[in-house]
């Protein structure tokens, strides 16, 4: 098997390719190594191949590989899986970026926790600072310790998919009841003083290839568009779409964060 760090380069190489297909610049794009399932010893391998974005869809699975990958302001942590309600609090104080917000009473019970947060993220930066020079350089834009807000994503469900978590805007351009509950629940979530949104995080349906999940991708930078118009005072600028069989396309659609798994770690135990 290719080193870990030939993989990155390969994924880093075919992100730079779609964003010139689709006239953007590659730095536009942020790639969230996906490491669920993989030990911590294999994520340090990416972490010293440059890799500072990482994603787990778990709390208990994080909660024991995290603390195993210090220095902990060399990598930016996002959830992207389900959250339960009675997990906001140590999703809060784990992740620096929470991508699969899907109702608001879990922006409610994440906002409640973010206070907590910030005091132990003071702590923890105390203690690095103490122990070690600070790496800011290599933070990536979407870093949110020099933040006391919880950068989020609202996860929308645009395939219809019952398996798929997230807000229910399947065909939303036609259904005007629909998009009225979504804007009544984005105006609620706008006015949680701990949570900063910075846009939207979709997954495409299931099989049927790259090509299947384009209308899908449309839709949710469609939806973004709309949000902005209704919504200009929040920031809208994040798309958290792709995975490694459609993240081409995702881009092409206009995704500002990729979440590449099995391409950089290979098949998932
Ligand atoms: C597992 C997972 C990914 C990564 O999937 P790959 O197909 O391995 O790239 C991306 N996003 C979410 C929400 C996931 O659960």
């Amino acid at each position: 098997m290719e080193s870990i760090a030939t993989r990155i380069a390969a994924v880093r190489e075919r992100i730079a390719a779609a964003a010139r297909r689709a006239g953007r610049s590659p730095d536009e794009i942020t790639l969230v190594g996906v490491t669920k399932t993989h030990p911590p010893d294999v994520i340090a391998a990416a972490v010293a191949a440059g890799l500072r974005d990482l994603g787990e869809n778990r709390v208990q699975e994080a909660e024991r590989k995290i603390p195993a990958l210090a220095p902990r302001s060399a990598i930016t942590w996002h959830l992207i899986g389900h959250l339960q309600t009675n997990k906001a609090r140590r999703a809060a104080t784990l992740f620096d970026m929470v991508h699969s917000v899907d109702s608001t009473r879990l922006a409610v019970a994440l906002d409640r926790h973010v206070a907590e947060r910030t005091r132990e993220t003071r702590d923890t930066r105390h203690e690095m600072h103490a122990a070690e020079s600070p790496v800011s350089s290599l933070q990536s834009p979407v870093s949110s310790l020099s933040s006391p807000l919880l950068p989020v994503l609202l996860q929308v469900n645009l395939s219809g998919e019952a398996t798929k978590e997230g807000f229910e805007l399947a065909g939303w351009e036609e259904r005007p009841e629909l998009c009225d509950a979504f804007f009544a629940d984005v105006e609620r979530i706008l006015t949680l003083p701990g949570l900063a949104v910075r846009g939207l995080m979709t997954i495409a349906p299931w099989g049927g290839g790259a090509e299947a999940a384009r209308p899908t991708f449309r839709a949710a930078r469609r939806l973004r568009y709309e949000l902005g118009r209704r919504f200009p005072a929040a920031d809208w600028s994040a798309l958290s779409m792709g995975m490694t069989d459609d993240f081409e396309i995702a881009i092409e659609e206009g995704a500002t964060i990729v979440r590449v798994g099995r391409a950089i770690f290979g098949e998932r135990q």
